[in-house]
């Protein structure tokens, strides 16, 4: 027996899961390089017409099936595959290459991949480096029809185990049988991949970026995937069997606890009644907001049903989307944040999008929607339209201060008036809210509350613009530091403002979801969570055996730190 393995990657999606590997092996292409005759320019072009449209219908196809197996958001994976396919890139740039430099298609299709590959890994951005796997895949898409080699549906998975392949794509999602996995080892990926995602949302242990862990497995091979530390273990030897296979156990014991939270109220053992929402992204996560024992949705992030796209989603089609989850979440509140465009979230149909040298600090989420008004007005009718549904909440994202919030909050008061004068219902009163994600805003938080009636800390950008550190950008990962003071001192700054108003004051950054950091949050004053429905049981268990009053004791502590590592020390010490 080979002794044990341990290989090191990103954890993508928590749990632990163990079992026998499926590889999803796929097959290498060899390219040749052949010159062409200037007459066969022509039937070359062909060629890669028929290849093209021969992918565009598989593609077309997968979508379809992955519609009906795993939902709307996974199908929208498939959309950004087809755009990618009708990119010049692949298209135009490859035919007029053929023509010019007299070859053929697949070695300048398999050229011009690779210099695609070379320019994306000169970029730190995580998210672009996401997108360099889905261009190659596509690529190889491509080739294989060329080739005549296409990809053959994996085997059949008999029972339960651990798929393992360089990529996941979303194609092969649906040729699986997900209710056999028990978790993903994939050699590419981050934690923004669309496996990561799709793992998450199957709640399924995850490890992405394991670089060459297929090269290492053979059938018959076992697999521990420890989707909490980004760590597998290949062989495991029996003491390590041991104790994993007891943490899963335990693991399996505490959710079966957890579950019977679901309908009991978030109530610390002295009476503070903290509201615990969820943060979702699209009407089909609602299923698990109501399994998971949510009182609500405290982030609605719309900008999902304009990514992927050419066009702009129509009034209608979005007054659907949104009713469809207002009706579902009845008697419970949906809080809608207005289109968050911008920074790391793309859409090709944004004007000058791409020239911005600086997207994080552009023209972003309301800035985008007070220099458009018009698409803002769309999304403002849409959701006024469904508030007479149920409980509907309009929060704007990344104000700078009040004058971008009253300016929002006007707009949205024209729209009522003309809907109303249109004779279309619109609930009588709906609470307006603002985010407070940039320190301006943070600031002037007292200005602010004065004018909204709640204020939700949105502390992912709040952390990266108070400590100007990339979110997503990994070389400047250590310097991303929640528990910085200077964090802390807004935060107690915005609920004390909120408070001072007698408005409420929650979190819906990922700070929210980390169970280190609960008790201190509520110790500075947060009245709400908005988090992964997935985190709501825990929450709500850490919660029902807090004391607020020492949780304020703590807060005050780490506020007196001289530095985040004293901090930390004394919040540890807290837990014991
Ligand atoms: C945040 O910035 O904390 C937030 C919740 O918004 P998003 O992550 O969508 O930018
Ligand atoms: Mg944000």
């Amino acid at each position: 027996m080979e002794p044990e393995k341990i290989f090191t990657g990103v954890a993508a999606s928590p749990g632990i899961g163990i079992g026998p590997v499926f590889p999803l092996e796929k097959e290498e292409l060899v390219i040749y390089r052949r010159s062409i005759p200037k007459e066969d320019v022509k039937k070359e072009i062909a060629r890669l017409r028929a290849a093209l449209q021969k992918t565009t219908k598989e593609m077309k196809h997968d979508r379809g099936e992955m519609l009906r197996a795993l939902g709307k958001t996974h199908a929208r994976l498939a959309d950004a595959y087809l755009m990618i396919l009708e990119d010049p890139i692949l298209t135009k740039d490859i035919e007029r290459e053929i023509a010019k430099e007299l070859l053929n298609a697949e070695f300048v299709i398999q050229s011009a991949l690779e210099k695609i590959s070379h320019t994306f890994d000169a970029l730190s951005d995580d998210y672009f480096r996401e997108r360099k796997n889905d261009i190659l895949e596509v690529g190889d898409k491509i080739l294989r029809h060329l080739l005549g080699k296409e990809k053959t549906a994996p085997a059949e998975m008999e029972r339960e185990s651990i798929v393992a392949a360089h990529n996941l794509l979303p194609s092969d999602t649906i040729a699986l049988k997900t209710r056999l996995i028990r978790g993903f080892a994939i050699d590419v990926g981050g934690k923004t991949s669309h496996t990561a995602l799709l793992a998450q949302s199957l709640e399924i242990p995850a490890v992405v970026g394991l670089k060459d862990i297929t090269a290492h497995l053979k059938s018959g091979d076992t697999l521990i995937i420890d989707g909490y530390k980004g760590k597998v273990i290949l062989n495991p030897a029996a003491e390590t069997l041991k104790i994993y296979l007891k943490e899963k156990e335990a693991q399996v014991r505490k959710t079966r606890e957890l579950v019977k939270l679901k309908d009991l109220p978030a109530t610390t053992e002295d009476g503070k009644r903290v509201e615990l929402a969820s943060n979702i992204e699209t009407s089909e996560d609602v299923r698990s907001v109501l399994a998971h024992g949510s009182e609500g949705i405290g982030l609605f992030r719309t900008e999902y049903l304009f990514m992927n796209r050419e066009s702009l989603p129509t009034e209608e089609e979005q007054f659907e989307h949104y009713v469809k989850v207002v009706k579902q979440m009845k008697p419970h509140a949906t809080i809608f944040r207005t289109l968050d465009i911008g920074g790391d979230k793309l859409s090709p149909f944004i004007e000058g999008f791409a020239r911005e040298e600086n997207p994080f600090l552009g023209l972003r989420a309301i800035r985008f929607s007070l220099k458009y008004p018009d698409i803002f007005k769309v999304q403002l009718r849409a959701l006024l339209r469904s508030s007479h549904y149920g409980k509907v909440r309009i929060m704007f994202p990344m104000v700078s201060g009040v004058q971008d919030f009253l300016l929002a909050k006007e707009i949205l008061e024209s729209v009522k008036t003309e809907l109303m004068k249109a004779d279309k219902p619109v609930a009588n009163k709906i609470e307006v809210g603002a985010m407070i994600e940039v320190p301006s805003a943070a600031l002037t938080a007292d200005l602010i509350a004065k004018e909204a009636d709640f204020l939700s800390i949105g502390t992912n950008d709040l952390i990266q613009y108070t400590l100007a550190v990339d979110r997503v950008n990994e070389n400047v990962a250590s310097l991303y530091e929640p528990m910085h003071l200077s964090i802390l001192r807004l935060i107690k700054m915005v609920a004390d403002a909120a408070h001072a108003r007698g408005k409420w004051v929650g979190v819906c950054g990922e700070m929210a979801a980390n169970l280190e950091f609960t008790q201190l949050l509520l110790g500075l004053g947060v009245d709400e969570l908005s988090v992964v429905p997935s985190f709501i049981p825990i929450l709500k268990k850490l919660i029902r055996s807090t004391q607020l009053s020492e949780s304020k004791k703590l807060a005050d502590a780490i506020m007196s730190a001289a530095d985040p590592a004293e901090a930390q020390e004394r919040l540890r010490k807290f837990k014991l």
